[in-house]
């Protein structure tokens, strides 16, 4: 165990504050106890504080930041469009929809999800309709905040969710322009895999004093391999390779 990670041994769902009906998921599916950047990440998050949680997907990041998001919603009004959840892709949208939905039934919390590549027309008669929680793609959001099927004047709560990859698909510019037709007292919580310095950047701009919280090490792929080039004739590529499989230990 490093010093990164939480003692385990005493914690659980319940002494973290989360709604009770909630906990009562959590029990129906074994989740017996917190992983160590729910542990770590929901105490600051239910304080109502901004959050920046260093985890890759496999974590349990996901409920780390629905369950305090959840809770807080519960306990003020629920409101219509009060929290929003930016994902980088449609594939991620339809999953943590699937989580908030289940995990915001008993509270009677609904959620809507918004990913391009399909009509506009239900997200919009969705949107309308109003949620209290839009999980979305920028790109898409974007559209149907200038279309004014949506608007967030009344926002408490905003998750960047696996912002690097936001970041490596180029939704910078479309996070911005949302950001600003935002409440700026609000609460944000920003997950990412890796803290390049361009998420260190739109931490800063996006999180007011955050709470850093971190598991396990913090990948960079392009570093965890060493890269050597050899220029070479396609016809000797194999006796390189063979040389190199020897000499290298
Ligand atoms: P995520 O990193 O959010 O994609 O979660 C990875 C998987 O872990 C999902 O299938 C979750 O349902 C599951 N999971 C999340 N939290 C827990 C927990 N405390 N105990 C057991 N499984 C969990």
């Amino acid at each position: 165990m490093t010093g990164h990670e939480p003692c385990n041994d005493s914690m659980s769902f319940e002494t973290l504050g989360i709604d009770p009906r909630c906990l009562q998921i959590l029990r129906r599916k074994q989740f017996e106890k917190p992983t160590p950047i729910q542990d770590l990440a929901i105490p600051p998050a239910l304080e109502g504080r901004d959050v920046i949680g260093l985890a890759q997907t496999g974590t349990g990041k996901t409920l780390a930041y629905v369950l305090p998001s959840l809770t807080r919603l519960a306990a003020g009004r629920g409101k219509r469009n009060s929290m929003l959840v930016l994902v980088p892709t449609r594939e991620l949208a339809v999953q943590v929809h699937g989580v908030l939905e289940e995990m915001g039934k008993p509270l009677r919390i609904r959620s809507v999800a918004v990913y391009g590549g399909v009509s506009l027309e239900k997200q919009r008669d969705e949107l309308r309709e109003g949620r209290a929680v839009t999980v979305a793609t920028p790109g898409r959001l974007l559209d149907h905040m200038r279309r004014k099927n949506v608007d967030y004047h009344d926002l408490s709560i905003l998750v960047l969710d696996e912002a690097d990859r936001m970041l490596d698909m180029g939704f910078f510019p479309d996070i911005q322009r949302i950001v600003r037709k935002l409440p700026n007292r609000r609460q944000t919580l920003m997950f990412s895999a890796t803290f390049p310095n361009e998420i260190a950047y739109l931490a800063d701009r996006l999180l007011t004093e955050p709470e850093r919280v971190q598991v396990g090490l913090i990948t960079k792929p392009v570093e965890a391999v060493r890269q050597t080039l050899y220029p070479v004739r396609p016809e000797d590529k194999n006796e390189l390779l063979f040389r190199i499989l020897n000499e290298e230990d």
